[in-house]
């Protein structure tokens, strides 16, 4: 089994400084790779391929050896190779018909990974094991940083990569062979509708409420992006802002990563399957409605800032969580189902009636066919589970 693992780094005030060119020469060199690549498509509608670029990589270290030449070859391959991988999506949706956005050049801040494809191949990973919680990674060009190692690593590390998020910078080890461990059996199946109002309900009428941390947050998101937004660009109260704004979504991020793995726990600890909706079909955030003023307009009401900000939280949120769930129950032996949501809120879960009407509010449902009433999400966790049991049984027949 893979999993990928990540850790807090502690570089020195030298090391901070080296991660931040080491990060901005593979920045320039995709930008420049990719420069490249559209004055040739330019010039003659074809394509440079990877190979060429890295087989130029060569000449650009040899001149460059105080710059480019300074890091990892592997690590500037996998850059190329990310830029190459850009290119692929490109053409395949001009194949596919649909308007193709031509690969971009990355501005600061819109780069912030570099990945070392293998453990020992300029970078290396050094777990300590007589020190459980500081560990080192050995990077080209960098030297030896500390890394808060909050947990074992396990398996073989395969892959490396450095990611800046903020002002924090993160250490990502992708290791394969990582051992399962199997949790006992328990007997018990749940269905998993995902909401707004309470993040998670379960077919059992458990209700896990949004944190209010993550309103909490949104709210300080949202003024701290209105303040960016009102500075101007290049200032230093610009980079102030921008400043605050990436750590309060930092600090977002984490807490809503930790709510997640102790839900995902409670869930993989308690049921043997676990269906959930599938995501990309579901859309559940509302938009804030606008207020009249009463004079046959619209206050405003900042809705479209709001509802943006509230959704891509509440999205990644339900992405981050599922991922975590799917990690976590392939750890443990434990299955996971993802369904076609498409009835699951509609539908009466005692004789089967759909119909809109049977949703009277967000929170009650109420059959107009046999008068069954329910909580709205315990009923839709309900439906969400049968047609998990019901897809797993005709995958079994078949
Ligand atoms: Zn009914």
């Amino acid at each position: 089994m893979r999993r990928s693992m990540k850790f807090l780094l502690r570089p020195t005030g030298a090391q901070l400084i080296a991660l931040a060119q080491c990060l901005e020469d593979h920045r320039e060199l995709y930008n420049a790779a990719l420069e490249h690549r559209r004055i040739v498509y330019a010039k003659t509608r074809t394509t440079v391929r990877y190979g060429d670029q890295s087989a130029e990589l060569k000449h650009i270290r040899a001149d460059d050896a105080q710059g480019q030449g300074r890091w990892s070859f592997s690590s500037q391959q996998s850059t190329l190779r990310r830029l190459d991988r850009a290119f692929r999506r490109f053409f395949e949706r001009i194949h596919q018909g649909r308007a193709p956005g031509f690969p971009r050049f990355k501005s600061r801040g819109r780069f912030n990974t570099v990945e070392w494809p293998k453990d020992g191949d300029g970078c290396r990973w050094n777990s300590r094991p007589e020190h459980p919680t500081t560990a080192f990674v050995r990077i080209q060009g960098v030297g030896h940083v500390k890394v808060h190692q909050h947990r074992d690593v396990l398996g073989i590390v395969k892959t490396i990569s450095v990611k800046r998020e903020g002002a924090r910078w993160y250490v990502l080890l992708s290791c394969d062979d990582v051992p399962v461990e199997p949790l006992p059996a328990t007997g018990s199946a749940v269905g998993i509708d995902l909401g707004v109002c309470s993040l998670l309900t379960t077919s059992d009428g458990e209700h896990f409420a949004n944190p209010r941390f993550l309103s909490a947050g949104v709210k300080l998101l949202s003024a701290a992006t209105r303040d960016l937004a009102r500075r101007s660009r290049g200032s230093k109260r610009h980079r102030d802002a921008a400043a605050r704004v990436a750590a309060l979504h930092g600090k977002v991020r984490r807490r809503r990563l930790d709510y997640a793995h102790k839900i995902a726990n409670r869930l993989v600890r308690s049921y043997d399957l676990i269906v959930h909706e599938a995501l990309q079909i579901v859309n559940m955030t509302k938009r804030a409605s606008p207020k009249p003023d009463g004079n046959g307009s619209y206050l405003p009401n900042h809705a479209a800032a709001k509802t943006g900000l509230n959704k891509s939280i509440l999205d990644a949120g339900w992405g981050v969580f599922l991922r975590i769930l799917v990690d976590k129950a392939e750890s443990a032996g434990r299955e996971v189902v993802a369904v076609n949501p498409a009835t699951t809120s509609r539908m009466c879960n005692r004789c089967g009636h759909t119909a809109k009407e049977n949703r009277v509010t967000q929170a009650e449902f109420a059959c107009g066919a046999c008068g069954h009433t329910a909580h709205a999400d315990v009923n839709a966790a309900i439906n969400i589970l049968r047609a998990g049991l019901a897809l797993r049984e005709a995958a079994s027949a078949a």
